[in-house]
């Protein structure tokens, strides 16, 4: 095994990971390789793990950025084996063991993690994203919120009635979880908690359209709590668009199921596919989407030095489950990755990666939620205070499961969402202030 190069240039005799992405599949990876005989290179493009489970009440008001975001320096700043680089990913080299950061750094490695998540997928239609964005990093969710807010802000200034029903137009691509739970708390903010707020429009006459090209919601749950999603959308003021796919997404409208959609915002949560990182991994079996095809052990076939976990991967476990993408199978792979790499530092055999799946819940609204835990079925108020529960203990940070736990305790009683301050981002700063 050679040896690595650490960042500060010094020579050191432990093995070296680069883990690549700090989201739930790599944070899974850093915490099961604290181990004396390993040091670890964290890498990735942003400084904070996200919570993105929670990131449709930042686009929607509800939470700030911060309270569903951690800083990786401050996780990992009692581990001196772990240091952790700000930089994106721009290429893997499997043959050389090297990876290429897009700030000229190249790290070379014994072991690789590869961690990178997805991304928002357009079906071949990347043309559609400038008007039409994914639900995916802090950014999109305060510029998404930023959109929402000054839709209704400038529906109260037009003139022109029907200018201000334009403005007042949503649509939510997508009935999974993100689009249900982000279309179910747009209808609360307009018909609940705005509505006391403007003098010349009405946001309750705000209409929120549902689109899915399937002909239920929620697949991944039974044809009642579907059926239980869709009807109590509608009651919210949803409007729900079954079997209905999109054709085309321009400045302004959506086309689905032959129909046209005046839209103000549209959010795009329909599709993902893999980090682009991984068609630079020559020889790496990817998915028309770019998602990797890993061995039983997580490793590349051929490569046994390098892993790959979380929403990256596509796999059927040992036992022929199609492992989902959802954050507690990428904090499984994870771990599981790093595991196998210790494993192989104590001579010990590798072994094959079991989804343990725990259960899949989605809230719709207030005390209005759907979950399937261990084979049990529960909607309504019990699911709600589940979801809530469970979010919170999974959420990072003792200060941020607080916040959030008031935030929502507060909006429960009044009815009023914190994060409604729109920074004009447009205008940040003065010239002479910007670094370049
Ligand atoms: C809006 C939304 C709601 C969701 N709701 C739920 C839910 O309720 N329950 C649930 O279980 N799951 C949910 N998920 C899915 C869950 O969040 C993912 O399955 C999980 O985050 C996958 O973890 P990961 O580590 O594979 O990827 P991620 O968590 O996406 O982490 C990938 C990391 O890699 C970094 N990165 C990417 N590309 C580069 C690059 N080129 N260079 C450097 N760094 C890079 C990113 O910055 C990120 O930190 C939701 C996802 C979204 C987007």
């Amino acid at each position: 095994m050679h040896t690595a190069t650490a960042a500060g240039g010094a020579k050191d005799s432990r093995t070296h990971v680069v883990v690549l992405g700090g989201g739930f599949a790599g944070l899974g990876a850093c915490r099961t390789l604290d181990d004396p005989r390993v040091r670890v290179t964290l890498v990735d493009q942003q400084n904070h793990h996200l919570f993105q489970p929670l990131l449709y009440q930042v686009a929607t008001a509800g939470l700030s950025g911060t309270d569903i975001a951690q800083p990786l320096r401050h996780i990992f700043s009692g581990r001196e084996s772990v240091t952790t680089l700000m930089d994106e990913v721009k290429r893997v080299d499997l043959e050389a063991r090297r990876v290429e950061l897009a700030h000229g750094t190249t790290l070379t490695y014994d072991y690789l993690v590869v961690a990178l998540g997805a991304r928002t997928g357009y079906f071949g239609h990347d043309e559609w994203k400038r008007h039409a964005p994914g639900l995916k990093t802090l950014a999109e969710a305060t510029h998404l919120r930023r959109e929402f807010l000054i839709a209704f802000e400038k529906a109260e200034t037009a003139i022109d009635p029907l200018e201000s029903d334009r403005l007042l137009s949503f649509v939510v691509v997508g009935g999974g979880p993100t689009g249900v739970e982000t279309a179910g708390a747009l209808a609360e903010l307009a018909k609940r908690v705005l509505t006391d707020d403007f003098r010349r429009i009405d946001p309750t006459r705000a209409r929120v359209h549902l689109i899915e090209a399937a002909p239920k919601l929620l697949t991944m749950f039974s044809e009642e709590q579907s059926d239980y999603t869709r009807r109590r959308l509608e009651q919210m003021g949803v409007k729900v668009h079954l079997d209905c796919p999109v054709s085309e997404v321009g400045e302004g409208y959506v086309v689905a199921g032959g129909k046209r959609f005046e839209s103000a915002v549209t959010i795009w949560a329909a599709g993902v596919e893999g980090s682009p990182v991984t068609r630079t991994m020559a020889g790496a079996p990817l998915d028309r989407g770019g998602r990797v095809k890993v061995a039983p052990d997580l490793s590349l076939p051929g490569r046994r030095e390098v892993f790959a976990a979380g929403d990256i991967v596509l796999l059927e476990d040992a036992k022929g489950v199609r492992v989902p993408g959802v954050a507690p199978a990428a904090t499984q792979m994870g771990k599981h990755a790093g595991a196998q790499i210790v494993a192989d530092l104590d001579g010990r055999d590798r072994e094959s990666f079991v989804y343990r799946d725990k259960g899949s819940m989605a809230t719709i609204g207030r005390t209005k939620a759907v979950a399937k835990v261990f084979g049990m079925r529960w909607t309504g108020l019990p699911a709600w205070l589940l979801w809530m529960s469970v979010h919170l203990v999974f959420l990072m940070g003792m200060r941020n499961r607080l916040r959030v736990f008031l935030s929502w305790i507060w909006a429960y009683f009044r009815w009023q969402r914190g994060a409604r301050i729109i920074v004009d981002t447009r205008a940040p700063v003065p010239d002479e202030l910007v670094k370049r």
